[in-house]
């Protein structure tokens, strides 16, 4: 160990591929599985040093390396605050609505980015290399997720 902080560390969580649970894990090379709390399912793991540093350059569920950058962002949270500001845009003639664009933009420079793979939707958080990887690309993702096709991490450039 190189004198890693608890919170410095990188964390992975993948979705089990037998009940689409969420599993959360810490990179470790000795850490060769990972077990579903729900199911029991084993999901193997293949981390290396990179990983321990907090550097993403493979998926250590997958093995690919193509990933994409997105704001941490609960979606659900977001639709259910822009239903409750509609509605009460009826009676606040639409100031409500400007406060959730208000407090989006606050939120939104508050939020990290986490970095997904294509292939196995895994999520990595606090990930070293962050700048390095691109934006969400729909082409990429249509050519990953349908015809199998593999950028060894390689951006698609428009
Ligand atoms: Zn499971
Ligand atoms: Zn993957």
């Amino acid at each position: 160990m190189k004198g890693v902080s608890e919170e410095g560390v990188m964390t992975v969580h993948l979705t089990c591929p037998n009940c689409g649970s969420g599993i959360h894990v810490y990179p470790s090379q000795s850490s060769k599985k990972a077990t579903c709390d729900i199911c029991q399912h084993e999901v193997s793991l293949s981390f290396n040093s990179d990983h321990e540093e907090g550097i993403l350059q493979d998926c250590p569920c997958c093995g690919r390396k193509d990933f994409y950058v997105q704001k941490d962002f609960n979606r659900k949270i977001g639709v259910v605050l822009f239903i409750i500001a509609s509605i009460l845009a009826i009676y606040t003639y639409g100031i409500s609505l400007i406060v959730l664009w208000l407090f989006d933009l606050f939120l939104f420079s508050k939020i990290g980015n986490i970095a997904i793979c294509y292939n196995c939707q895994s999520i990595f958080r606090k990930v070293k290399n962050i700048e390095s990887i691109g934006p969400f690309n729909h082409e990429m993702n249509d050519r990953i997720v349908y015809s199998g096709h593999d950028f060894k991490g390689e951006q698609l450039d428009h």
